[in-house]
């Protein structure tokens, strides 16, 4: 050790990753290759975007390359870049401490469980640590593009606790990584087993990655004919006697020698690019482990000039409703690589979909504040929007429904964002819907708009619709019991999105949402002649015992009147709106501080029910009373699912059961 070098810790998260890692978490060992070929290449994409506004970055090395190199004495594996390299600063940030937002968070979501622990590793990704799957020893020696030779650093770590940093010469420009590999990964100092997984991992990266390789130089012509000609047999002899001379002609060396393909691959052609590569390509840019679900393509031309390759992953990041979570696109000028996550190229409720953008017309020298408000973004957003939108809708259309099922499920709730988000999609974006449906028997989300439309009676003119907390409650909601005698399909909607979304949009394809807890329920034609005249009977009928009944509840209602919607139940309740809100709407806006005023019912009572034929026929005032609170209460209870005094409606429940 030497006067500068200074030993570290490393972040918590990092030993608890790189412990995670020693535990050899990955079946798929090879992968270390892969992100660390990905790093050098990174690192050279940022030099090259240096070097557009100074050339002289490059100094006396333009020439950009990747270098792999194997010791088999030393027993270490060497990956080179002279890319942009590594300041002291740097190198202790990035290779001792893990910054992606909500890092401390992730972990304390790892159960111990490795199997489901090293899922969840593999959609955080763990790029340069993953070195240590098969190193005891990882040394990096970086310098700077901006730093002087003697300005070089040297990280060095075991992969347990700690590394150590020194301030140490180096004559090029970029970073070393050299491995000191365990004893049981020694495989990967062999030639073929490195070119494999170069090809494998990296054909589609633009940098070409190097290695040594032996070259036996070309016989002279006057040497071939001089074989020809000694095709007899003195040709030993006559061999022997120019050995020397020949030795010395045909001597071996070695070359670094190109093995990757070192194309873009968004900028090849989409009929030659296989699937492989475009998965390989996808682990590349997004440092997921899995295949990615799905993938477009698409070289568009005209006005603008662009490429765009985007990909859905197989699951949704673990921060997809973080609010700090980075996402967007990798976006490239004119090939330049320029930054990663762009997020102005997607819409919100398409955070999730990874790729990258290529375009020929921003400038150069664009950055985050340039992006921000200019109009050629505005329109690639647009044009990558619909292109997202195009392969969710094709893969939503493919007779195998698997994918689209994962997609649903991962991330059906970020999509329902867009028919608030997006009102120039919204109809594509319903297309993409799928709903929980009283025609399923299951809580499966599965059915479409046009589903449910292609399954409408002549006679229904609405979509019907019921938000409830949970799928459980929504399915044997009073509220239904009206549609299911008269075979009328109800979406059930239960997540937590869905009481906003629904309360914004108001119509697909001229059919309206109607809620089927709406305060003005029309049932329209559906409603045959004879039960809306019973209805109209029954009221008149009943008036008085209304208004009795209204007057036992007093602050509590703003109205009782005969329902047409229930069947099994003697009573529900309506709200003011189109809608109520549910229990869990309003602890929500109550947590987030918001005052709500009390919400004040319009209670729905059945005539033919025995329970409310025994109120009608009640004499005593109190007993009365008692009834209709009870009727009101229940009806609360079902709708909400909690009732703010529930010790007093145990109370009177108790007081009911024991009169007898
Ligand atoms: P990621 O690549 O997702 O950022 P990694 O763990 O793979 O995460 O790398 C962490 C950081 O270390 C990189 O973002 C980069 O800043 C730095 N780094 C790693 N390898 C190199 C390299 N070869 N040259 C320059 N910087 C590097
Ligand atoms: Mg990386």
């Amino acid at each position: 050790m030497t006067e500068n070098t200074e030993k570290r810790g490393f972040q918590t998260e990092v030993k608890q990753l790189l412990s995670l890692l020693a535990n050899s978490l990955y079946s798929n060992k090879e992968v270390f290759l892969r992100e660390l070929i990905s790093n050098a290449s990174d690192a050279i994409d940022k030099l090259r975007f240096k070097a557009v506004q100074d050339q002289s970055v490059y100094g006396n090395d333009s020439n950009l390359h990747i270098r792999l190199s194997a010791d088999k004495d030393k027993k270490t594996l060497t990956i080179s870049d002279n890319g942009i390299g590594m300041t002291r600063d740097q190198i202790c940030e990035h290779l001792g401490t893990i910054a992606k937002s909500g890092t401390a968070e992730f972990f304390k979501n790892l159960s111990g469980d490795q199997a489901r622990d090293s899922q969840l590793i593999g959609q955080f990704g763990v790029g340069f640590y993953s070195a240590f799957i098969v190193a005891d020893k990882v040394t990096v020696i970086s310098r700077s593009a901006e730093a002087a030779p003697d300005q070089a650093v040297c990280w060095e770590s075991d992969g347990t606790g700690e590394y150590t940093v020194s301030t140490v010469t180096k004559a090029d420009r970029g970073t070393d990584v050299i491995l000191s590999l365990k004893e049981e990964d020694t495989e990967y100092l062999e030639d073929w087993t490195l070119r494999s997984a170069v090809t494998k991992y990296s054909d589609h990266i633009s940098v070409p990655v190097e290695m040594l390789e032996t070259v036996k130089p070309e016989k002279k012509d006057d040497d071939k004919k001089d074989d020809a000609e000694n095709k007899d047999e003195n040709k030993d002899e006559n061999k022997d006697e120019n050995k020397d001379e020949k030795e010395a002609e045909t001597a071996e060396y070695t070359e670094w020698k190109q093995i990757n393909e070192a194309k873009a691959l968004w900028t090849r052609s989409a009929k030659d690019i296989t699937d492989d590569e475009y998965k390989e390509f996808y682990k590349h840019i997004s440092h997921d482990y899995d295949d990615p679900l799905v993938w477009a393509h698409n070289h568009v031309e005209g006005a603008q000039e662009y490429t765009s390759l985007l990909y859905v992953p197989k699951h949704a990041p673990w921060d997809l409703f973080n609010r700090e979570q980075k996402h967007g696109l990798k976006l490239y000028v004119q090939r330049v690589f320029i930054m990663d996550d762009a997020e102005q190229f997607m819409p919100g409720y398409l955070r999730f979909i990874k790729g990258v953008l290529d375009s020929n017309d921003l400038p150069l020298n664009v950055s985050r504040e340039i992006l921000q408000d200019s109009k050629l973004t505005s329109k690639l957003k647009s044009g990558c929007t619909k292109k997202a939108l195009q392969m969710l809708s094709k893969m939503a259309k493919d007779e195998n429904q698997d994918n689209y099922k994962t997609f649903w499920k991962e991330y059906g709730s970020v999509i329902k964002e867009g028919l608030v988000e997006d009102y120039e999609n919204r109809e594509e974006i319903f297309d993409l819907i799928r709903f929980a449906s009283t025609h399923n028997d299951s809580s499966e989300q599965n059915v479409s708009l046009q589903d449910y439309i292609s399954r409408m009676p002549e006679k229904q003119k609405n979509i019907y619709f019921l938000t409830a907390a949970t799928y459980a409650a929504a399915a044997s909601s009073p509220y239904l019991e009206t549609f299911k005698k008269k075979g009328i399909e109800v979406l059930l909607l239960t997540e937590r999105v869905d009481e906003w979304v629904m309360n914004q949009v108001t119509e697909y394809k001229e059919k309206k949402f109607i809620s089927v807890t709406a305060s003005d329920l029309d049932l329209g034609e559906l409603e045959d002649k004879e039960e809306k005249e019973k209805q109209e009977n029954q009221a008149k009928e009943n008036e008085d015992f209304l208004k009795k009944v209204k007057e036992a509840l007093g602050e509590q209602v703003t109205d009782v009147k005969v329902t047409n919607r229930l069947t099994d139940t003697p009573s529900c309740v309506i709200g003011q709106g189109n809608q109520m809100m549910t229990a869990q709407m309003r602890r929500l806006l109550e947590a987030s501080g918001q005052k709500l005023p009390d919400e004040k019912y319009t209670l729905e009572i059945n005539m033919d029910h025995d329970l409310v034929k025994q109120l009608a026929a009640e004499t005593d005032e109190n007993r009365f009373k008692d009834w209709a609170q009870l009727i009101l209460d229940e009806a609360i209870l079902a709708d909400q699912g909690a009732l703010k005094e529930p010790a007093r409606y145990v109370k009177l429940v108790n007081s009911l059961l024991l009169h007898k």
